[in-house]
C-alpha cells in the first residue's frame, strides 16, 4: 500500500491551486488551501486575480484536462454562462494574410470570465472533506532549512506546520525570495519579455448578439518582431463581451475609454471597434503589464528542499496573448495525478514529481517564448520563415512535428499559401440577417 502523507499546504486558492488541491487529497488526510482573498462570498471578481478583467479563452486542451479532474465542470460552466466556441467555424480572425476561413473544425474553446472558471471549480474542490480552505490569509514565508521546509508563515505571526508545501501563488510569487530567507538556495529564471501590454472592458452586448455570437481576434503578427497592436473579444457570460486590447514592444494601449475606441479602430480592421460602438460599455478600462513569460527552473535544483512542489504561474507563466495558462495549469495538475498514482506522494524528496511538473508546463513555456523571442533560435526562424508562405492562419503548427502537416508542406513546396485569406470579415449571411447592427458590412 502507498505511503500517506498527513497534512499538504497549497499556497494559492487560484485555478493551479485548487486543481493541486483535488490531487493531493488523493494521498493525504488533510489538504488546507490558503488563499489571501476572503472568498466566502464566492465572488467571481476579486483583488487576487487581476487578470479576471481580460478576455480568457480555455482551448479544449484544457476544458478536456479539467473535465477529467472535475467531471462535469464544463456542463456547469455552460450552464453558468460560458460560451462554447467552435474552431475555426466561431472565430474571425484576421491575421497578416487576411480573414481566416470559417469551416467547420474539431478543436473548440471555452470563453466566460477568469472569475467563473474559479467559482465553478472552487464550488467541486471544497466539498471534498480532505480538502479545507483558509481564506482571508496572507503566506508571508516558509519554515525550515535548506533541507527541509516544514510549514509557512502567516502574515499576523501564525504558522502552519505541513508535510508538504506547494506553491501555487501565481506570477507574483515570493518563493525564491522565501527560500533566501530560510537559507536554502533558489532556482534559476529564465524571462523571455515581449513588453505586452493588455487593456481590457466589459461590454453588454446588443440584444441580438447575447448568445451564438462568434469570438473576434486580431493576431499579432509573428513573423517579425516589430512593435505589434492585437485585439480580442470573447462573448462571455451575462450577455457581455471582453474586449481585450494588446500592444508590444512599446506600444500600449490607452486606458481611457476614448483611447481604448481608437486604438481599436487604428487597428488593421476597425471591425471591434464598430462592434464596441454597439454595445454598451460596463466599467472602465484596466490595464496589465504582467506579461512577460518566466519560468523557474526549480526541477534544476540539486540541493532543492524536500518537501517543496511549485506549479501553475508561480512555475511557468507565458504570455497571455498565447492563452496557454489555465490549458497549462489543468494539464500540470493531471500530470501531477498519473505521476502519483503511479508513484505515491511520500514524505521525502520531490525532485521527482518537480520534474513532472516542469514537463507539463514545457509545451505552453515553448510555444510562447518561441514566438515571443526576438532573436529566435533556429527552429523558430524556420516556423518564421514557414509563416511567410503561409496563409490565413493565426497560430503556427505548435511544435517540429507540425511543420510536417502536409496543409505546411504543400505551402512550401508550391511556394504559397493553400488558400487565400479573405479581404472582408467573413459573417455568415444568417449572422448579417440577425444582428442588424453589422448592417453596414455587406
Ligand atoms: C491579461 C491576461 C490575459 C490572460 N488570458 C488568458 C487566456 O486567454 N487563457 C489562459 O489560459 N490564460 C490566460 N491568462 C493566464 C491565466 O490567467 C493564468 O495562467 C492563470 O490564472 C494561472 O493560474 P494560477 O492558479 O497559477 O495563478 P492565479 O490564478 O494568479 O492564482 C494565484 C492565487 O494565489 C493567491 N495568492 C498570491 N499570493 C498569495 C499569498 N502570499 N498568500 C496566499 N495567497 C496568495 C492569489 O490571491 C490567487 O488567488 C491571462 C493572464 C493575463 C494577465
Amino acid at each position: 500500500m502507498k505511503q500517506r502523507t498527513s497534512h499538504v499546504v497549497v499556497l494559492g486558492g487560484g485555478l493551479a491551486g485548487m486543481l493541486a488541491a483535488t490531487v493531493l487529497a488523493e494521498h493525504a488526510d488533510r489538504v488546507t488551501v490558503v488563499e489571501r482573498d476572503d472568498l466566502a462570498a464566492d465572488p467571481v471578481a476579486r483583488p487576487g486575480l487581476p487578470q479576471h478583467r481580460h478576455a480568457h479563452l480555455l482551448p479544449s486542451t484544457g476544458v478536456r484536462a479539467l473535465e477529467a479532474l472535475l467531471p462535469g465542470v464544463v456542463d456547469a460552466l455552460v450552464g453558468a454562462g460560458a460560451h462554447r466556441i467552435a474552431l475555426p467555424t466561431d472565430l474571425l480572425a484576421l491575421t497578416p494574410s487576411g480573414w481566416r476561413r470559417r469551416f467547420p473544425g474539431r478543436r473548440f474553446a471555452l470563453t466566460c470570465s477568469r472569475g467563473l472558471v474559479d467559482r465553478q471549480v472552487r464550488r467541486r474542490v471544497f466539498v471534498e472533506p480532505a480538502v479545507e480552505l483558509l481564506d482571508g490569509v496572507e503566506v508571508t514565508g516558509l519554515l525550515g532549512d535548506a533541507r527541509r521546509i516544514t510549514g509557512v508563515r502567516v502574515r499576523g505571526g501564525g504558522s502552519l506546520r505541513a508535510d508538504l508545501v506547494v506553491d501555487a501563488t501565481g506570477r507574483g510569487a515570493n518563493a525564491p525570495g522565501w527560500l533566501a530567507g530560510i537559507g536554502a538556495p533558489a532556482p534559476e529564471v529564465e524571462v523571455v519579455d515581449r513588453a505586452v501590454v493588455c487593456a481590457s472592458r466589459a461590454f453588454t452586448a446588443p440584444a441580438s448578439a447575447r448568445s451564438g455570437f462568434p469570438a473576434v481576434t486580431t493576431a499579432l503578427d509573428p513573423r517579425t518582431g516589430a512593435p505589434g497592436r492585437a485585439s480580442l473579444l470573447t462573448p462571455v457570460e451575462d450577455g457581455r463581451w471582453l474586449v481585450t486590447l494588446v500592444g508590444s514592444d512599446g506600444v500600449e494601449p490607452p486606458s481611457d475609454g476614448a483611447g481604448f475606441a481608437e486604438f481599436a479602430r487604428a487597428l488593421a480592421t476597425p471591425l471591434v471597434a464598430e462592434l464596441m460602438a454597439a454595445a454598451e460599455p460596463d466599467g472602465g478600462v484596466h490595464l496589465s503589464r504582467a506579461t512577460a513569460n518566466h519560468r523557474h527552473r526549480y526541477e534544476r535544483m540539486s540541493l532543492a528542499p524536500v518537501g517543496f512542489l511549485v506549479l501553475g504561474d508561480a512555475l511557468s507563466a507565458v504570455d497571455p496573448v498565447h492563452a496557454h495558462g489555465m490549458a497549462s495549469a489543468a494539464r500540470s495538475a493531471l500530470a501531477l495525478r498519473a505521476e502519483l498514482r503511479a508513484h505515491g506522494l511520500t514524505a521525502g524528496p520531490q525532485h521527482r514529481a518537480q520534474r513532472v511538473l516542469a514537463r507539463a508546463a514545457r509545451p505552453a513555456w515553448t510555444t510562447a517564448t518561441a514566438r515571443d523571442r526576438l532573436d529566435p533560435d533556429p527552429v523558430t526562424r524556420v516556423r518564421r520563415a514557414v509563416s511567410r508562405r503561409l496563409p490565413a492562419t493565426a497560430a503556427l503548427p505548435g511544435s517540429a512535428a507540425g511543420l510536417a502537416h502536409p496543409r505546411v508542406l504543400s505551402a512550401l513546396l508550391r511556394g504559397g499559401p493553400p488558400d487565400g485569406g479573405g479581404a472582408a470579415p467573413p459573417f455568415t449571411a444568417e449572422e448579417r440577417a440577425a444582428h442588424p447592427f453589422l448592417g453596414a458590412r455587406r
